[in-house]
């Protein structure tokens, strides 16, 4: 894998990232990954199955992430940079932070490096793409009960006691974040040669699907992870019945 950088220790720091965010939150939300390296379609760089959701309110408690070990992606981009130190953010020179004013305050819409040197540059950041995948197992799940009661609206209307209620977030592309001219990590393309970062947005919006409080939307020291109650706990796997590798229905996107 070019950069050299391991599925595992990405998949780490992916999970202490999300952590980070809803380290503050209600409740205790248990998430259970597998993940690993398949063969997938070629338009795929990775694809995220809900396995099972449970608890009051549900969310989502087991998933499956895989990993296309031979995409095909569309020039210029050529392929996947695995970071072989996922905990700094050296390979990208720039740092941009952009807000959105929701009326009530301003809402940070995007985290995103950029300016890739060395292996990092055409390629598909790994760590980005883990991230994505752990944000649909974290809600933005066609299956997802939450999502299917609130997200199939196309709007999905953010409610007290979260901030910015009565804002309203769009989806699109399969479940995605739309409508926001700044550049989410859960947005339908990725950026190459970049590397997206959890926005506030992508934060608000898995908080309202998942019916959680007290989220951390203000903005991380950079090159900084945290560890809280709120734990996703990640599992290596080289093949599991649970993990369907192909469904035409459903891999419709690149992530
Ligand atoms: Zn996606």
């Amino acid at each position: 894998m070019v950069g050299g950088g391991q599925l595992q220790e990405i998949m780490q720091v992916a999970a202490e990232n999300w952590e980070r965010v809803f380290k503050s939150a209600n409740g205790n939300w248990k998430l259970t990954i597998e993940y690993g390296w398949a063969t997938l379609v070629g338009n795929l760089y990775a694809n995220e199955r809900m396995v099972a959701e449970g608890g009051n309110p549900s969310r989502i408690t087991h998933s499956c992430i895989l990993f296309n070990n031979a995409p095909e992606p569309f020039a210029p981009t050529v392929g996947l940079f695995a970071d072989p130190t996922p905990r700094d953010n050296s390979e990208f020179l720039t740092y941009t932070s952009n807000a959105v004013n929701m009326g009530d305050g301003w809402l940070n819409a995007g985290r995103v490096f950029s300016d890739a040197a060395g292996d990092a540059v055409n390629r598909m950041d790994l760590l980005q793409a883990a991230m994505h995948e752990i944000g649909h197992a974290l809600g933005l799940d066609l299956k997802y009960s939450g999502f299917d009661t609130q997200g199939n609206r196309r709007l999905v209307e953010v409610t007290a006691p979260r901030p910015f209620a009565g804002s309203a977030i769009l989806i699109a592309n399969g479940p995605h974040i739309d409508g926001f001219p700044q550049t989410p990590l859960m947005i339908e393309r990725p950026l190459s040669g970049a590397r997206q970062m959890i926005s506030g947005a992508d934060v608000l919006l898995l908080a309202q699907l998942g019916s959680v409080n007290r989220t951390d939307l203000t903005e991380p020291s950079l090159d900084e992870n945290g560890n809280g109650n709120q734990s996703i706990a990640t599992s290596s796997v080289s093949s599991s019945p649970t993990c369907p590798t192909n469904d035409t229905t459903t891999d419709t996107g690149v992530w």
